[in-house]
């Protein structure tokens, strides 16, 4: 059996036909979020209906990170390497210093409590975009049920500013989100409500110095499933979640080929010793695959 099946004839020089798509972890309930720390060697997820983040180390070795966690789902790693997470429980965005201590990044919007923070990424100049959809306030099995505030938008911090801006706001369920390699693109899911005919597509903006988007069009449709999270690897290509593995998606929005993944995969990250392993949160499980690309420089 193998692990891959390729689209176009590029992706078998992506991926490495020995190398197996290994379960490295597994018995959590649904698991999202993860985040390598090289300097630490360990990767960092959440298990979010348990209410906890996990550090899974090298030698296999899987502990608690932080429990309880405030239903944290999407992470990512500033320019200074501090964590920065969305918690669906606390409906906010913060920030773990380097002594341990948690800043609050954003919890409101107009004086409206945000939905349900989902995933973020950090710019090279220090600004924080991150998703607010509701998927965590609709149900208590991610969060706490609760009624919706806002419309479901994409949101910039700037932390130097003291300023939050809504920068996309005709989503439907804003989801993953990812720079290209340069910063000139924004990659960003919109995965509905998970009704039939919601959206299941990742949209491309391009990105302007001051940080405004244009465009939006529909990048690609990813079929089946949806584009929960994403990365980029360092040539542009999106590896996305889909119902049946992770999908790679070239610049221009061909898919090259798929990891077949025996769960339901939520979202990944690239990380590793040359950041060339691919790590892929999936339901029940962490899996991990070797591959010949590095991923981008966004953590
Ligand atoms: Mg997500």
């Amino acid at each position: 059996m193998s692990f891959f099946e390729t689209y176009e004839p590029v992706f078998g020089t992506y991926v490495l036909g020995n190398a197996p798509v290994k379960q490295i972890a597994t018995g959590f309930d649904w698991v999202e979020g993860p985040v390598w720390f090289g300097d630490a060697g360990c990767l960092l997820f959440s298990d979010i209906p348990n209410d906890r983040i996990m550090r899974w180390m090298p030698d296999g070795t899987v502990s608690v990170y932080r429990e309880p966690s405030n239903y944290a789902n999407g992470h990512t790693r500033d320019r200074l390497g501090r964590l920065v997470s969305c918690e669906h429980g606390t409906r906010r965005v913060t920030r773990t210093e380097h002594d341990g201590s948690i800043t609050v990044l954003a919890d409101a919007f107009d004086g409206k409590r945000l939905n349900s923070p989902n995933d973020v990424v950090v710019k090279s100049d220090g600004t924080i975009w991150f998703t607010d959809p509701h998927y965590g306030i609709m149900t208590n099995y991610e969060g706490f049920e609760s009624e919706q505030e806002l419309p479901c938008n994409v949101y910039r911090i700037d932390p130097e500013r003291g300023t939050m801006e809504a920068i996309a706001t005709d989503f439907n369920c804003p989801n993953g989100l990812a720079f290209s390699p340069d910063e000139t693109r924004l990659y960003i899911a919109d995965t509905g409500r998970m009704f039939r005919d919601d959206p299941a597509h990742v949209r491309v903006f391009d990105v302007s110095n001051d940080g405004q988007l244009s465009g939006g069009d529909v990048f690609h449709v990813i079929e089946p499933g949806v584009a929960d999270g994403f990365r980029c690897d360092m040539d542009g290509n999106l590896w996305s979640s889909a119902a049946d593995g992770v999908h790679c998606i070239d610049p221009g929005g061909t898919l090259l080929g798929k990891i077949l993944v025996p769960e339901l995969v939520s979202n990944v990250c690239f990380g590793g010793r040359a950041k060339h392993h691919l790590f892929i949160t999936a339901t029940t499980s962490v899996y991990s695959v070797v591959l010949n690309r590095k991923g981008s420089q966004s953590p």
